[in-house]
């Protein structure tokens, strides 16, 4: 039985409700465990918890990549750490000057960018609201902010049903849609994950993705549509990827989304929405900037591993059927 659920009846019921509580003050201290792990040990709690210290520690149990090292794009897009969350927080406003009209484009900063601070805790998702409300409050970017705290509600939204639904990265929530008949095929899988499926918006977000732990939301839209809608591969293969590699990962709004573009889940897109991916390109990043970033030119003109066209009908075909 299908346990589905809609975003607009879960914001409607969060409206009406008192706003969020404000974030609590900053504790006058903090203190560490009594007992600290041993690799831990003679590091203050607050030493753990700054960039360096972090980095030590890993270093110091050989956790960092080396042979090879698979994280320096990562290292040199991020400073984790609550510091460096506090300075984008601080950029907020700037960024919701732009964010009505330009944050569907790939091709550049024009979001927030707050969603692994979120993921971490380095931000808590009060303080990131109460932000953008005093922003909004404040007569600047008003209706920005408005679409900007949207967002936030669904990362609630995905956490609301998470915590009824254990298995929302295994299992569909739209049970209908265990009756779909999934190609297994690890080359198409391997060509998606390295960024070789000769369609550069796809190939572009993959790459990102693997080198910096990062990817525009509408690029995993068009990745995600493209591994399941034109791969036909199963959902839950992409969740995996995107567990594997996102530096904002998250056990909610991971399986949420691909469930969302798949189908099988709360609110999701239509069946008969699918991605063009070159639509898409043209639409979002009109000048080819972000490919160009990301795909090197000997591979700009490689051939598609599947037929767009051919595959999307293939894939209405079999929705349909699993929907009658
Ligand atoms: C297939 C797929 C997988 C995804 N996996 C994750 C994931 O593991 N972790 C994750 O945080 N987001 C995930 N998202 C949602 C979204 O892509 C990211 O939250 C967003 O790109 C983060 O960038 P930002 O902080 O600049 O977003 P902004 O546009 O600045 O949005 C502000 C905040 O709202 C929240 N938010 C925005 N869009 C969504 C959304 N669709 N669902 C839930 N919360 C949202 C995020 O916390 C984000 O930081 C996924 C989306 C798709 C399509």
């Amino acid at each position: 039985m299908s346990r589905v659920c809609t975003y607009s009846a879960f914001a409607r019921a969060c409206r009406s409700r008192p706003e969020p509580r404000d974030p609590h003050p900053r504790p006058d201290d903090l203190r560490g465990p009594a007992r600290t792990i041993p690799a831990v040990a003679g590091h203050r709690l607050s030493t753990w918890l700054d960039e360096r210290g972090f980095a030590r520690v890993l270093d110091a149990r050989g956790w960092l990549p080396t042979a090879p090292d698979w994280a320096g794009g990562i290292r040199a897009r991020w400073t984790p750490g609550e510091a460096a969350a506090r300075a984008r927080l601080d950029e907020l406003e700037d960024v919701l000057e732009g964010y009505g009209e330009s944050r569907d484009r790939s091709d550049g900063a024009s979001t927030s960018l707050l969603s692994p601070r979120l993921r971490f805790g380095e931000l808590s998702p009060h303080e990131v609201w109460h932000r953008s409300v005093r922003i909004g409050r404040a007569g600047r970017s008003v209706a920005a902010a408005g679409v900007f705290n949207d967002e936030l509600l669904w990362r609630e939204f995905a956490w609301h049903r998470r915590a009824v639904l254990t298995h929302l990265a295994t299992e569909n929530i739209r049970s209908e849609s265990d009756d779909f008949e999934w190609d297994d095929d690890p080359d198409a899988l391997r060509a998606w994950q390295q960024g070789r499926t000769g369609v550069p918006l796809v190939d572009a977000g993959m790459r990102e993705l693997w080198e910096t732990g990062f990817m525009h939301n509408r690029v995993r839209m068009v990745t995600a549509s493209f591994l399941v809608k034109n791969l036909l591969q199963h959902w839950t293969r992409g969740e995996q990827w995107f567990w594997d590699t996102l530096v904002d990962a998250d056990e909610a709004s991971n399986p949420f989304n691909w469930q969302w573009v798949a189908g099988s889940g709360d609110d999701a897109a239509p069946y008969f929405r699918i991605f063009n991916p070159y639509r898409q390109a043209e639409r979002f990043d009109p000048d080819n900037a972000y490919v160009n970033t990301w795909v090197p030119p000997e591979d700009r003109d490689a051939e598609p591993i599947v037929d767009v066209a051919q595959t999307r009908r293939e894939a209405l075909a079999e929705y349909r059927r699993v929907k009658s």
